[in-house]
């Protein structure tokens, strides 16, 4: 039985087992970087918190402890987490981040650096964190999140351990949402199915009416677009549903992680601030304000990976081959398409969508890559 620490981590049975072996044999030193790898939802960065966790746990991660308790909240002194707020890492960051791993730990034995989002680190970054990662202080753990091994260095990937992290099938996502979350079984397999086994997604499909119908729109929206005007329209409409998705999730994630911390301090009343309080409180609004860029870029990926599953789904007809669809209750509409035109076209259509992708995380305006988007996926040449 795994240490209660991991028991959110779903179907993570193989990485989970390495890194409690490796927890097991801390007494004897502990390998000084690791790299998380898996695709967005996959749990990379809570493997990392729950590996952090079980180290620093007497226990090796009783989920109850102080110690445990301060590492979930995010509020424990010996790790170190750099959530990027921005499109890349800056040098300034891994710098600071570099300086506080000199510090060692206050209140175990380890200090722990994590980077969500590693590939987002340029070459320079990457290289301060290489001289790092050559000379550790002793105690000293790195653990490195991306989404895969490709993404990093290779100077760098050569002094990880790597934990690959799985991506769980449509079906074992859908068994977690009637089990965990209480999701009628139907409506769990339409969402894990369209979240693409992305598991907080696919939560979120499930209990918010909003989210699907945001959805739903952005992929009627493409199937809509017949001339460049339209595709100027619907481009916009892209935009404005990318932006009321991530406003919204914004706002379910800033009043969790409000209520999270406020728990920990012991507030019970969260409408009487005690002024013990105040500066921390303050001190995550100011991170959530940040934030906020960055998620109207992942809303704009949200739509891009969507509208992905729509052609592959358009492909696999055109194709006949007999997989699951992602968008089974846009059959009717998808076989339309698919008869109207050729795998080629539809084969374009993805590269171009891929392409967007690219541009987006390039830092290219958003309303510029959209609107060439649209127009390359209208259904009339
Ligand atoms: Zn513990």
């Amino acid at each position: 039985m795994p240490a209660p620490i991991w028991r959110e981590l779903f179907g993570q049975g193989d990485a989970i087992a390495q890194l409690e072996l490796a927890v097991k044999h801390r007494d004897e030193g502990v390998h000084h970087a690791w790299l998380m790898t898996g695709p967005p939802g996959s749990g990379r960065s809570n493997m990392a918190v729950a590996f952090a966790a079980a180290l620093l746990c007497a226990e090796g991660g009783c989920a109850t402890c102080r110690s445990c308790t301060l590492a979930m909240a995010g509020n424990h002194p010996d790790i170190d987490v750099l959530t990027t707020e921005k499109v890349g890492i800056s040098i300034e960051e891994i710098r600071n981040l570099v300086t506080s791993a000199q510090l060692g730990g206050s209140m175990g034995r380890f200090r722990i650096m994590i980077i969500e989002d590693a590939d987002r680190m340029a070459e320079r970054s990457s290289n301060v964190l290489l001289k790092a990662l050559e000379e550790p202080p002793a105690g000293t753990v790195w653990i490195l999140c991306a989404p895969s091994e490709a993404d990093m260095l290779p100077t760098i990937r050569s002094r990880v351990r790597r934990i690959a992290l799985k991506t769980p099938a449509v079906e074992e996502v859908a068994e977690l949402l009637v089990e965990r979350d209480g999701i009628e079984r139907s409506l769990a397999i339409k969402v894990a199915a369209e979240a693409q086994s992305h598991i907080g997604m696919a939560r979120r499909l499930a209990t918010s009416a909003d989210a699907r119908g945001r959805r739903r729109d952005t992929l009627m929206a493409a199937l809509e677009i017949d001339s460049v005007s339209s595709a100027i329209f619907t481009s916009e409409r892209w935009l404005d549903l990318a932006r009321r998705d991530a406003d919204a999730l914004t706002a379910e994630r800033d009043a969790e992680e409000r209520a999270e911390l406020l728990r920990v301090m012991g507030v019970e009343d969260a409408a009487k601030l005690p002024p013990y309080a105040r500066a921390d409180v303050k001190a995550l609004e100011d991170s959530q304000k940040r934030r906020a860029t960055r998620s109207l870029r992942d809303g704009i990926d949200r739509i891009l990976v969507d509208l992905l599953s729509l052609y592959r789904d358009v492909l696999m007809l055109q194709l006949d081959a007999q997989v699951p669809m992602v968008n089974e209750d846009l059959r009717t509409q998808l076989l339309g398409i698919a008869n109207r035109s050729t795998p080629q076209q539809t084969l374009f259509k993805l590269a171009q969508i891929e392409l967007a992708r690219t541009r987006i995380s390039a830092n290219v305006k958003d309303q510029m890559v959209m609107d060439a988007l649209a127009v390359n996926l209208r259904t009339k040449p």
